[in-house]
């Protein structure tokens, strides 16, 4: 009944006008995403349809309590059709590892799933048209935290133009969803662009208050 309950608080944040209860409602998140993958399979919504090789739907647990959104998919990810997989996928991993956090355990996406060309920002019709599949993701999902990777990812999450040296490092609520937080952080390209220590730090404390907020929201250590 509780998964009931969140499944029916989820719907009505997003807006849902009335209940909908296919098959699909109660068929869990991994059927949730498969059938979105499925059905974005050959997407022309808009432009970056026409330069991609692959759709980078999302990877990891579909019951996640943990999600990573990053940008765009890179070329290795365009390649592959997995986000993360490049040179920033391997820091990204590197960074999980640091608080303990496995790639296995935690999905990780992208605000669009198509590559911008020349790694470009998505431009904003661009994100307009795949933002239901984002929805529908976290829809499926439910996480209890997102983990927002760069400027980019956490200002179009947070609905803001703040820079990311003052969005990361603390807990924001997500305007679409009552009781589901975001948490920015550096991308980590922006990590091997800028090798100093002074980001690493940085980064470092984003990811141990992640790693709280995770735990809490899988209440481990409470009493
Ligand atoms: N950068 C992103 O933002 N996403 C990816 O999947 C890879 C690199």
């Amino acid at each position: 009944m509780r998964g009931l309950a969140e499944r029916l608080r989820w719907q009505q944040a997003l807006g849902y006008p009335e209940l909908r209860l296919k098959g699909e409602f109660f068929a869990g998140p991994a059927a949730g995403l498969r059938r979105q993958e499925a059905a974005i399979a050959g997407c022309t919504r808009c432009k970056l349809s026409k330069g991609r090789t692959t759709i980078v739907f999302g990877s990891g647990d579909p019951g996640a309590r943990l999600v990573f959104i990053g940008e765009g998919p890179g070329e290795e990810e365009d390649r592959q059709g997995k986000p993360f997989v490049g040179r920033a996928g391997q820091k990204l991993t590197e960074m999980l590892a640091a608080v303990g956090i496995t790639r296995d355990e935690v999905y990780i996406c992208n605000i669009v799933k198509c590559r911008p060309p020349g790694n470009r920002n998505p431009e904003p019709d661009e994100i307009a048209a795949c933002a239901p599949f984002l929805a529908g993701q976290l829809a499926a999902i439910r996480p209890g935290l997102i983990g927002a990777l760069g400027t980019f990812a956490a200002q179009h999450l947070l609905r803001t133009r703040e820079p990311i040296s003052r969005l990361r490092g603390r807990i924001h609520p997500y305007p679409d969803v009552p009781g589901l937080i975001v948490i920015p952080t550096f991308h980590p390209a922006f990590i091997l662009r800028n090798p100093g220590i002074e980001y690493k730090k940085q980064a470092f404390e984003d990811l141990k208050l992640i790693r709280r907020e995770y735990d809490r929201a899988r209440g481990v250590g409470a009493g």
